[in-house]
């Protein structure tokens, strides 16, 4: 299918309403019936039809169509964020007594739900250095029923080969998960290499602009039925139509948003790896990454997010640097118009620094939609004035 179909064109029936290029949004909770047959069918199968927009809602269906042919899935879900898709799609697929292998220093509230929640239930979870496909064998019991990725995850980038843990999870009649949230499915196609369910934040790149999240599921229609029918429903985190509205107006630019946070990317990424205050840059499409053949293979982009190692000693550099920053802002998240930096010493307790330690040294900038001189003025001038080296 076109991309720009899809972008443009799918799952829109115009002539349903007015002819309008922009969808409505179908601002309700429930659905009325003219006949008890008719309800009756709708308790049946809540998926098959609209009774309550907990489950389905005529804007997030439009929505739905658009990124399961973007993941190049039978279907997908969308949730009220990205975390409520991962909580979603892996309480489905385990039960009590069962065992998770994933990568290790998954995304924040994924590593919770496997330390802290799943726990209660009886569900453990080892991590392991998910690079190579032997710790994923090593790591397999006869009670692993999930595979957890995160490919790349979203500090220092680690790959996993993607192909041969799906092929490798399917002999064993394993379920495979990926968060595929740095890439979307615009730059890396999880599903096509076999995985079973591929999750992306949509508050990131789908959104684009800070101001909505949302959580995409993508999988076989079996899949995605099993968890409509119960975590979904249960869970109550589904996309609301006017969030759903926004993320389809996001959509409509992703490809060329992408484009350009591509092109500015390598350009920041040139200034910084010359840069003498800077000790290194991680980013998976430069040559230095260790991984960067596995890069070029299974991805067709990189863009936005690189980790700078200061070159430094001296916390208060870092603190003084991210400070000293005039245009780039300090903020969680990514994926928006707005570039951003997060220090991994924030994290960190100050008298547990370590500046031996390059992963102290971390700072993750995020590349938005400027132009690419002015952030790299702005890099500039606080790398002046905060690190003496
Ligand atoms: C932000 C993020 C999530 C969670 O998404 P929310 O929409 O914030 O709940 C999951 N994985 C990665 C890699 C993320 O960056």
């Amino acid at each position: 299918m076109d991309l720009s179909f899809i972008l443009n064109e799918l799952g829109e029936e115009r002539e349903n309403y007015f002819n309008a290029i922009s969808p409505p949004i179908i601002q309700t909770s429930n659905f009325a019936f003219k006949t008890v047959a008719d309800l009756s069918k709708a308790f049946e199968d809540e998926m098959a039809g609209y009774l309550y927009s907990r489950g389905l809602n005529p804007t997030v269906e439009i929505l739905r169509k658009k990124l399961a042919a973007l993941d190049g899935a039978e279907d997908c879900l969308v949730f009220n964020s990205g975390a409520a898709a991962i909580f979603g799609g892996v309480l489905a697929n385990v039960k009590s007594g069962d065992h998770i292998v994933s990568v290790k220093a998954p995304y924040t509230w994924a590593e919770r739900m496997f330390d802290v929640v799943l726990p209660r239930f009886g569900v453990t979870t080892t991590y392991i250095d998910g690079t190579k496909i032997s710790n994923w064998e090593q790591a397999t019991g006869n009670n692993t029923t999930l595979y957890y990725l995160e490919s790349p995850n979203s500090w220092d980038f680690a790959l996993q080969p993607i192909k041969e843990v799906a092929s490798s999870a399917r002999s064993k009649g394993i379920t495979t998960f990926i968060d595929n949230s740095y890439c979307t499915p615009i730059h890396q196609k999880p599903i096509e290499m076999g995985i079973d369910l591929a999750m992306q934040t949509a508050t990131k790149y789908i959104g684009g602009h800070s101001d909505t999240l949302g959580g995409v599921l993508s999988g076989s229609q079996t899949m995605m039925k099993k968890i409509f029918d119960s975590e979904y429903l249960n869970i109550g985190s589904g996309i609301q139509p006017f969030n759903a509205w926004l993320l389809i107006r996001g959509l409509r630019t992703l490809p060329a948003r992408l484009d350009r946070i591509t092109k500015t990317s390598l350009e920041v990424l040139k200034f910084l790896k010359q840069h003498p205050k800077i000790e290194s840059v991680i980013f998976p499409f430069d040559e230095s990454f260790p991984q960067y053949q596995l890069a070029r293979k299974q991805m067709t982009g990189a863009c936005g997010l690189m980790t700078m190692v200061l070159k430094t000693k001296s916390r208060d550099e870092i603190v003084k640097f991210c400070e000293g920053l005039q245009h780039i802002m300090m903020a969680v998240s990514w994926g928006g118009h707005e570039s951003l930096v997060i220090p991994k010493c924030a994290g960190i307790p100050v008298t547990d620094f370590d500046a031996i330690n390059p992963e102290h040294r971390y700072v993750r900038l995020y590349v938005g939609l400027e132009e690419a001189d002015y952030l790299i003025k702005d890099l500039d001038q606080a790398l002046e004035k905060s690190i003496i080296n």
